[in-house]
């Protein structure tokens, strides 16, 4: 079992993946390119919290085998979003890295099942959630298996799809000595501004981040405005260690 001082031996923590698991093709494909680009944590959501029922609801269980061979095949950590307890149990077997989405943060009879699970846990905060209610949701899983991710917050804006905050990961890290990564995927909405969200996310001095990636993201199931291309990809890690060495030095 993958403990999270191992995940973060290695910094910057780059997980990447497509923001659902589609097909077995899709995702044994862009798993190939990111263990190529050096990526080490593949996000591989199964089910996925959708604000509309008709809308993708993710391909479920059937996923998990598919999982486990691009697993067997490529070396890869799997990350998968758990949105009711049966998952736990069904991911046993090929999850390195369970995951709470900002929808469930505050979903306390999940998060007291997932505490129950030694396996490391990825908390976002919720969509208005204050730093109070963030913490409360990391003791529900156990403070010392959680890394925070930042993935945005609601503001007044409404020109962009969630506003990033970088104030409260810093809070995170240094005040309450918390692994922390950024999503700029989901706080941004649009593909264009994921590289600089980035980049202003490793400035900062957190972790490493989290970002969608998609072969073809025009044809995404979900998300299809914000996945980046493994192209674009390659060239953001380039300069997110370039950055994070600079932020690093002494
Ligand atoms: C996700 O990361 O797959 C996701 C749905 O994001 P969030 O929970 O932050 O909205
Ligand atoms: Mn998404």
């Amino acid at each position: 079992m993958i403990k999270r001082e191992d995940i973060l031996k290695d910094k910057p923590v780059i997980i990447a993946g497509p923001c659902a698991v589609e097909s077995q093709e899709q995702i044994g494909s862009i798993a190939l390119k990111l263990k190529d680009l050096g990526v080490k944590i593949l996000r591989a959501q199964l089910w996925k919290p959708r604000t509309t029922p008709n809308s993708f609801q993710g391909v479920g269980y059937q996923g998990v085998e598919w999982l486990k061979k691009i697993k067997a095949k490529t070396g890869l950590l799997i990350a998968t979003e758990i949105v009711d307890g049966e998952n736990i149990e069904m991911v046993k077997d090929v999850a390195d890295i369970l995951w709470v989405g900002a929808r469930n943060m505050q979903n306390f009879e999940l998060l007291k099942k997932i505490g129950k699970d030694p396996r490391v846990v990825i908390l976002k905060n919720g969509l208005v959630a204050n730093i109070k209610e963030w913490l409360g949701a990391a003791e529900y899983i156990g403070f010392d298996k959680v890394i925070m991710c930042e993935r945005g917050v609601r503001s007044g804006c409404d020109s962009m799809r969630f506003t990033l905050d970088i104030n409260s990961a810093l809070i995170m890290k240094h005040d309450k000595g918390f692994p922390v990564i950024i999503d700029p995927s989901h706080s941004a909405g649009r593909s264009d501004m994921v590289p600089p969200l980035a980049f202003a996310s490793i400035a900062s001095g957190v972790d490493g981040v989290v970002v969608e990636v998609h072969e073809n993201p025009t044809e995404a199931l979900s998300d299809a405005d914000q996945q980046i291309t493994p192209e674009v990809l390659k060239t953001m890690i380039e300069k997110i260690n370039q950055i994070y060495s600079v932020v690093h030095q002494d």
